[in-house]
């Protein structure tokens, strides 16, 4: 099937030609027909699978396709809510993109920064709002927006909408738009709370299930490297000068105060990084990301909910410095390089500690990640060792007090940074 074959404008065909796709992804072939049909959709998929089109050309289709439209004095009839700026920046650079061709106007607006550019843009009248639900409500209430016209909605990752603590202001969106609409609903899981939240919502929705995690773990090249954690810095700093070809290279990091250890570290031996994660400003983040999407900045360090949804082409590698206490979240990441039909590197540090996560990742990919065993930093030790180092050794008369003692030093700093990165695990 080609974009050709599902009955769009010659303009929208054109966007999409100059955005050099030429075949739809799995999630556009089964959406853009049930949607162009008028359905209500119930999407289980995640960035990366080429979600954010398969919404947007239906969308930008059927306001093509309604004659009624008034397009000077143009009214919102599209509304796209989703958690974050970096979703929200990057939905409404594709509806302008796939919409450069036609007199669709679209806006983005979001909080953390100054309303005055956003209200200006909505007063000069805009077809497809993108927006994140604090800002939303916020503009609604000070009379600058409208939904009462509103024909198409989609609510996007709903499932990070709901751990961001956005349930409330959703519910508060749906009671303003109107009943007469068509409602499309994502979420890259569908646990009950997420299935009980789209039956509000939707009427009776068409299904869409695209897993990314098995087609993502295939054709992404992963590498798991055991080392320890001291000499994580420094096998980092080994892999960057090794990959001196590789403009962009991001990083994720389990805590954000680890993320900006990093940062430190490697800008101490020249690398030019910068961090991304929940302490930084909105200006901060969206200043790190550009200039790491221009290739000014070649490391981009993240923390998970930071870095969901970033889409930058081109990424050459992704590295895990610290594996993810959430399998699923390491396809996620995995996913940010090898994104629609490319593919790329994954690579993956692996501390002793670390190994029951790896197994659960292993678990999940049903695939053992092929080890690199000859680099400069390989952590000899066995995971039967450090369990023989557990307090019920201490015990033993050998290797003696002095010798326990050091067993005990070596670990306590070790189990400390754990309690603390359980506390700081979110963003
Ligand atoms: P999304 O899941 O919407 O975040 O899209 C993931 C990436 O795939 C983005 O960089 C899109 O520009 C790209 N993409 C979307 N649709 C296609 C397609 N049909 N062919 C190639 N790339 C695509």
């Amino acid at each position: 099937m080609t974009f050709k074959d599902l009955g769009l404008s010659p303009a929208l065909l054109q966007a999409i030609t100059q955005k050099g796709y030429q075949t739809p992804t799995p999630i556009q072939k089964q959406a853009i027909p049930l949607l162009l049909q008028g359905h209500d959709l119930l999407g289980c998929a995640q960035t990366g699978t080429g979600k954010t089109a398969a919404f947007a050309i239906p969308i930008i289709q059927q306001l093509l396709n309604d004659k009624s439209r008034d397009t000077r004095n143009k009214k919102i009839k599209a509304l796209i809510v989703t958690p974050t700026r970096e979703l929200a920046i990057q939905i409404k650079d594709n509806f302008v993109a796939y919409g450069k061709e036609t007199d669709i106007r679209s806006a983005v607006i979001f909080g953390g920064v100054k309303q005055g550019k956003q209200t200006a843009t909505l007063k000069q009248g805009v077809d497809i709002l993108i927006a994140t639900p604090g800002r939303l409500l916020d503009l609604i209430s000070q009379g600058f927006i409208t939904l009462k016209h509103l024909e198409y909605f989609v609510l996007d990752e709903a499932d990070q909408m709901l751990d961001m603590g956005f349930i409330h202001d959703i519910k508060k969106i749906i009671q303003l738009i109107p009943e007469k609409r068509q409602s499309l609903f994502f979420s890259a899981t569908m646990p009950k709370s997420i299935l009980d939240l789209s039956k509000r919502i939707l009427g009776q929705p068409k299904k869409i299930t695209i897993k990314p995690e098995q087609t993502t773990a295939e054709k992404v090249t992963q590498q798991l490297y055991y080392v320890s954690k001291a000499d994580k810095p420094k096998l980092l700093e080994h892999l960057v000068v090794e990959n001196e070809n590789a403009k962009h290279i991001l990083v994720f990091s389990r805590t954000k105060h680890g993320a900006d250890k990093i940062v430190r570290k490697l800008k101490k031996v020249n690398i030019g990084a910068e961090a991304i994660h929940g302490n930084k400003s909105q200006n901060q983040r969206q200043r790190a990301l550009n200039s790491f999407k221009e290739g000014k900045t070649k490391v981009l360090v993240a923390t998970d909910i930071a870095a969901r949804g970033i889409d930058v082409s081109g990424l050459d590698l992704v590295i895990n410095y610290d594996l993810p206490n959430v399998p699923e979240t390491y396809v996620h990441r995995i996913g940010r390089t090898g994104r629609a039909d490319a593919s790329g590197i994954a690579v993956s540090f692996c501390d002793i500690e670390e190994r029951p996560y790896l197994r659960s990742i292993q678990k999940l990919i049903g695939q053992s990640i092929s080890v690199v065993s000859n680099h400069l930093f390989v952590d000899q030790r066995k995971e039967e060792d450090i369990k023989q180092d557990a307090p019920s050794q201490k015990k033993k008369k050998t290797p003696g007090r002095r010798g326990n003692k050091n067993v005990w030093n070596r670990r306590r700093p070790q189990n400390k940074a754990k309690k603390k990165s359980n506390s700081q695990n979110r963003h």
